[in-house]
């Protein structure tokens, strides 16, 4: 875990006349992201190499951050983690690099009943209550809403998809997702989880957001944690990639999260030259869990443009696992999935502990390779 000193964005000359009041504040953060070359210009020297590869890429793919987000970079070069998270890359726009990738390898938008929702399983769906994000992570999943103008959706818009939910009841779970929802004014918020929370057969509203990463002090808002509580079928995923992202402010805004009954559990994509070791996600894994956040899934980079430089073997996520298991905590362990392209659904991949399979006998292997015969 990172310990950030008090006042410690006034190390950054550009931050310095920043008081604690605003820094702290999550709408300050969001309200002053840096999104142009030369605001970034303020923070580091940019290279020229940088520059092109900034202005040329984000022609087509935005770049935006918030200030404390980006205060967790320790070296501006693509090696460091969060730096190559949020940069823009030529990668990006290199045809030959993007090869075999989609906009919407999914069918998100195929698979839509109606506009904004996705209804892939039958017990669940997938809304998108809005096309902003307060940092724009260059793995983006929904790269092809951020070509579009930023904006939250209309009225009418959410009650076509409240509508859809009501009618169908075979429906126990709403995920929402975006853009990250918790950017969205709390009064916002709270309209999309009262027509939610009072559609019966719903069991859980499962809120899918990055702030907890990026603008943490979202949570020292009291009215926030007020809504969390009151309606209380909300579960978080939030989206954790390397435990430099993981701070003493993060663990403050889990204790808040949890105080209201609500559970934090994390998804990682697995990224070349982000966190594709054994140690870094063995120690991302561990420091989730010191938090107090559920590590859920570890996901196979997905084939959406402008993003496949990032993805690995696919063996290297069962590698990792492989790693993992016996050697640390089973709670620390994420289930590693593929989501299958046509929008097929996820599969978990796992290494496979069985050796022989006989008619009454069955040979597995241990986490060290030792192996034993169990009859069935
Ligand atoms: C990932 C996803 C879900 C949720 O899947 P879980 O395995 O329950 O986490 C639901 N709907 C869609 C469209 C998804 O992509």
């Amino acid at each position: 875990m990172i310990i950030l000193e008090e006042n410690y964005w006034k190390e950054i000359d550009a931050f310095k006349n920043v008081d604690k009041e605003n820094w702290e504040n999550w709408k300050w953060q969001i309200a002053n992201r840096l999104t142009a070359l030369e605001e970034i210009s303020k923070i580091f020297p940019v290279s020229d190499k940088l520059k092109e590869a900034f202005l040329k890429t984000t022609e087509i793919f935005h770049f935006g951050t918030t200030p404390y987000y980006l205060s967790l970079i320790k070296e501006f070069s693509y090696d460091n983690p969060i730096f190559r998270q949020i940069f823009p890359s030529l990668d990006e726009i290199d045809e030959e690099k993007q090869k075999h990738s989609y906009e919407d390898p999914f069918l998100e938008d195929t698979l839509s009943p109606v506009s904004g929702l996705t209804h892939r399983y039958p017990d669940r769906v997938l809304m998108r209550a809005t096309n902003f994000c307060s940092v724009y992570c260059r793995h983006c999943m929904r790269k092809r809403m951020f070509l579009e103008e930023e904006r939250a959706r209309t009225k009418e818009e959410y009650e076509k998809m409240f509508q859809y939910i009501r009618e169908n009841k075979q429906i126990k779970e709403v995920l929402i997702s975006g853009g990250d929802p918790l950017t969205l004014p709390n009064k916002k918020i709270e309209y999309i989880l009262k027509n939610l929370y009072e559609i019966e057969h719903l069991d859980i509203i499962r809120i899918g957001s990055r702030e907890l990463v990026v603008n943490p002090y979202r949570f020292f808002d009291e009215g926030l944690l007020e809504i969390f509580y009151k309606y209380d079928k909300v579960w978080l995923v939030t989206h954790f990639n390397h435990p430099d992202e993981i701070t003493n402010i993060t663990k403050k805004a889990v204790k808040n999260i949890l105080s209201t009954g609500t559970p934090v559990l994390n998804q990682t994509v697995l990224m070349k030259g982000i966190n594709d070791s054994k140690e870094t996600i063995e120690t991302l894994m561990r420091s989730l869990l010191k938090v107090k956040i559920k590590p859920y899934y570890l996901f196979y980079c997905d084939p959406v443009k402008g993003t496949l430089h990032f993805r690995t073997d696919i063996k290297k996520g069962v590698e990792i696992l492989e790693h993992l298991r016996g050697r640390v905590s089973g709670l620390a362990t994420p289930i590693y999935a593929v989501d299958l392209e046509n929008g097929l659904g996820k599969v978990p991949v796992f290494p496979n502990y069985i050796v022989e399979e006989a008619e009454d006998y069955i040979i597995f292997r241990n986490y060290e390779g030792r192996t034993v015969k169990q009859r069935r």
